[in-house]
């Protein structure tokens, strides 16, 4: 006996783009994880790549002042306990994520380095 290759229905369910920061609905098959825009592969990976960039050299600081502020920062570098100042200016949220010194690549690689060869010694 043969069984007909395609009996199963089309189910179509209401779904939540996978994207983030996209979160529309769209109808699509139970497996599918984006919505119409975000299915074109382009779109997606040149916003998560942006996205990664920020949060590599950024942090999100989140806060309600409404004039501008100058604010000590720790730099997030391990090991350097650098503080810095940052202006802080309302509605603004994204802000370096290290110090002067180490928001450059080379010298935080270099940085590391000194420090993993440094814990080794002790
Ligand atoms: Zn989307
Ligand atoms: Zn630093």
């Amino acid at each position: 006996m043969q069984l007909p290759k395609y009996k199963k229905k089309k189910r179509i369910k209401l779904k939540v783009c996978q994207e983030p920061g996209c979160g529309r609905e769209f109808w699509g098959h139970p497996i599918a994880k984006y919505c119409e825009l975000h299915r074109d592969i382009k779109q997606r990976q040149k916003q998560k790549k942006d996205i990664e960039n920020i949060e590599a050299k950024n942090i999100i600081f989140r806060h309600n002042y409404t004039e501008v502020m100058d604010l000590p920062f720790k730099c997030c570098l391990e090991g350097c306990d650098d503080i810095f100042e940052i202006k802080v200016f309302p509605k603004q949220f994204v802000y370096p994520r290290f110090c002067v010194e180490h928001r450059n690549d080379f010298k935080r690689t270099n940085f590391l380095r000194i420090m993993r060869r440094k814990n080794r010694e002790e």
